[in-house]
């Protein structure tokens, strides 16, 4: 009989995961309160249940992939009402939350999971929506050394790579702790692109030099925000996602929320963040994280210093 591993949250990067694990032989039952969801789900071969803990009963793993901390509690504790998955699943299961969430609510989560007989780890993913589907995504995994061998063997058909970070909680620090880079490091580029253009230097020339010099990094070589030097990179297909910019304005706010905890200074870091929460209220909203240097072209120019000649 195959091994039963039920998965709970079948949206734009969960379904194609449980699709992936059904493909590597698992008996998948899934739970998405989305029609469309579960009819892309079932195509794929996931069996589905009516509800969260219906399709963790007889599990040997759960899998959550959800979009905040507070649906993963509302899950494992039933507070929205139905049955709580923590009752229901069989004591000692391993519950894999995939989603990101504050390191504290993952600890809270995990801390639940425990005291009702069971293991629990933190596993975000890098790697988007292409990732997901294609089985390479990036595990950023919080767990006790007990737990990662058997960790590694769920994740391995949806993964590229799996890092133990540490013990529960240590796979979202790193998750925000690398996407704050990459939010802080995203205007930087888009900054000096736009400064670059307004000096009469072409994208081209600019990209020849920093994509070889100390200016390199992921979102100047990969992600490139303007288009032409890098063809596969959102700019090239009018900013279609890619990593969508509220989904960058919410791991920013999760590392706000981190950085607020542990009385660290990260000015820069905040900057970002108010930067890409108003960009993704407004024109950022559907667009890849990378449009935001649209925004830094029309900031209008009010210097705040005087200007030394
Ligand atoms: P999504 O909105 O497409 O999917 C979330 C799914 O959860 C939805 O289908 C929703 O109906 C379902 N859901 C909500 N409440 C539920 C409940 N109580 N029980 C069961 N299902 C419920 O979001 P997504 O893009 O799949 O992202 C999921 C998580 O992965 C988020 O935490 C996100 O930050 C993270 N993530 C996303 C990406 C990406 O590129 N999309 C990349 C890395 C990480």
């Amino acid at each position: 009989m195959n091994r039963k591993i039920a998965f709970v949250g079948l949206g734009n990067m969960g379904g194609p995961m449980a699709a992936n694990l059904v493909k590597a032989g698992y008996a998948v039952t899934g739970f998405d309160p989305s029609p469309a969801a579960c009819e892309q789900a079932v195509e794929k071969g996931v069996v589905l249940a009516g509800s969260a803990a219906e399709a963790a009963a007889g599990a040997e793993a759960v899998i959550t992939m959800l979009p905040t901390g507070d649906h993963v509690l509302d899950v494992y504790l039933g507070r929205r009402g139905g049955a709580p998955l923590l009752e229901a699943v069989p004591t000692g299961a391993l519950l894999i939350d995939c989603s990101t969430i504050a390191v504290q609510d993952a600890r809270t989560a995990a801390g639940h999971a425990v005291e009702a007989g069971h293991r629990a780890i933190d596993a975000p993913v890098s790697g988007g929506v292409v990732g997901a589907a294609a089985g390479t995504l990036t595990f950023m995994v919080g767990a006790d050394e007990a737990d990662i061998d058997e960790a590694r063997t769920i994740l391995e058909p949806m993964a590229g790579r799996v890092v133990h970070c540490g013990g529960v909680g240590a796979g979202q620090a790193a998750k925000i702790c690398n996407n704050m880079i990459l939010g802080i490091s995203m205007i930087a580029v888009s900054e000096a692109f736009v400064l670059g253009e307004r000096l009469g230097l072409t994208h081209e020339a600019l990209f020849d030099v920093a994509s070889t010099a100390s200016g390199q990094c992921w979102a100047l070589t990969t992600n490139c925000p303007v288009p032409g030097p890098v063809p596969a990179s959102p700019a090239n297909r009018d900013y279609a996602p890619g990593f969508a910019s509220p989904l960058m304005a919410k791991d920013l706010a999760l590392a706000m929320k981190a950085a607020d905890a542990t009385l660290t200074d990260v000015r820069v870091g905040r900057l970002a963040t108010d930067l890409y929460r108003d960009f993704a209220v407004g024109s950022g909203r559907t667009r890849d994280f990378s449009a935001i240097i649209e925004q830094v072209r029309q900031e209008p120019f009010e210097p705040t210093q005087e200007v030394t000649r």
